[in-house]
């Protein structure tokens, strides 16, 4: 039997020993479209996990549990081997294979898996939903974090136990098994999937959902604890890759008369353009409550155009959409590395590699967009 996410199940039920069925989006008051019920046996669980001692910033509503609505929330789709560290298994996976790897998690799952390149992202987010709640209790505005996994459901009870040690809070998780999760993101109206396999984000990115690689690093700078920052590149992720496609066929010169010429020419979306908007319609939430000094959300776009001669076009375009971002660093071809290390984001999205290694060196978590002239080039030069 193949899981999906409408056969996802809540960690309590699971963590209990119970047969307790939960609705597939975990909203106590309708049940989310091809809901079907929990089935521990097919599952595979056999072994009850601990109990956890923790109790779970869980918000009841009617006596259920509160979970907004895939459609209402913005949803982050976050793999396993991202929002943990998990070298040591995919060792013994390849090494091994797959019996050995499966029986390995199984002995180790009281054991809980370090935290991982996207970890802080996820812990930031956290932070700004339990903003939200104090704000807006009733609202479904929030953000919504699908674990997504590869493995065998046996290794659930792994995961959830790191989960309960890390006090995270998600409830939702897609099991594929192996399979392709990329019709299960579209099913949770992902807003954004990160993931450590470059070949299932380019498929996400090829069916219009905002994706990004990440990379494990040693060298991670300290990140805010009460204010999500998220860095963006402009050209080919927040914006289309026509720019970058003057750069690379006629050069610098040729680059900054198109730009002139083009000035008052908005640039098309790129693949992270809604991302943004999702964080900026959070944002606003804050804002009509009086908190726009003090927003527990802030942008930052970070582009190596200058400001006078090509930055002008990319702000008047994120100005049309109503996107501008708090904070715009035109950098004019200068590393991006020294300037992320100060604004110390969770995550940084760019589409070049060489950008995105220079930010991780400097302690930055960096991901990769997959998207635009620059890949083609890149696999070129391989
Ligand atoms: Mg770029």
């Amino acid at each position: 039997m193949s899981l999906d996410p409408v056969q996802v199940t809540m960690r309590k039920s699971i963590a209990m020993g119970t047969s307790v069925v939960a609705s597939s989006n975990g909203d106590s008051k309708g049940l989310w479209e091809g809901k079907e019920e929990f089935d521990q046996e097919n599952l595979g669980l056999t072994t009850k996990p601990q109990l956890v001692a923790n109790q779970r910033r869980v918000r009841k509503v009617d006596g259920g549990i509160f979970f907004p609505k895939p459609v209402n929330a913005v949803t982050i789709a976050v793999s396993s081997r991202v929002l943990f560290r998990t070298e040591t298994e995919q060792k013994v996976y390849e090494q091994k294979g797959v019996e050995e790897y499966l029986q390995y998690q199984v002995e180790h799952e009281n054991q809980p898996f370090l935290p991982g390149p996207a970890f802080s992202f996820v812990k930031a987010l956290e932070e700004v939903n339990n903003r939200l709640r104090e704000l807006y209790p009733e609202s479904e505005e929030l953000f919504d974090i699908v674990l997504v996994t590869y493995n065998h459901a046996a290794v659930g009870v792994r995961l959830i136990n790191t989960i309960n040690h890390h006090n995270l809070f998600i409830e939702r998780f897609c099991m594929t098994g192996g399979s392709s999760p990329i019709g299960y993101l579209k099913a949770w109206h992902t807003n954004l999937y990160l993931s450590a396999d470059a070949g299932k984000v380019r498929e996400a990115l090829s069916e219009g959902i905002a994706a990004a690689t990440m990379f494990m690093s040693d060298k991670l700078t300290e990140v805010s604890q009460t204010q999500l920052r998220v860095a963006f590149d402009g050209d080919a992720v927040l914006f289309s890759d026509e720019s970058e496609r003057i750069f690379k066929t006629r050069g610098l010169d040729g680059f900054f008369q198109h730009e002139r010429d083009n000035e008052d020419v908005l640039l098309d979306h790129g693949p992270l353009k809604n991302f943004l908007a999702s964080l900026g319609k959070l944002q606003q939430k804050f804002y009509a409550k009086g908190h726009r000094l003090d927003c527990p959300i802030r942008t930052y776009l970070v582009t190596a155009r200058s400001a006078a001669s090509s930055g002008i076009r990319a702000l008047k375009t994120l100005r049309a959409w109503g996107l501008e971002t708090d904070e715009a660093l035109f950098l004019a071809g200068a590393p991006k590395g020294p300037m992320l290390e100060k604004i110390r984001p969770h995550i940084y999205f760019d589409d070049q590699m060489f950008h995105v290694e220079g930010a991780a060196e400097m302690g930055t978590v960096a991901a990769h967009v997959p998207y635009g002239i620059a890949q083609k080039q890149q696999q070129e030069s391989r």
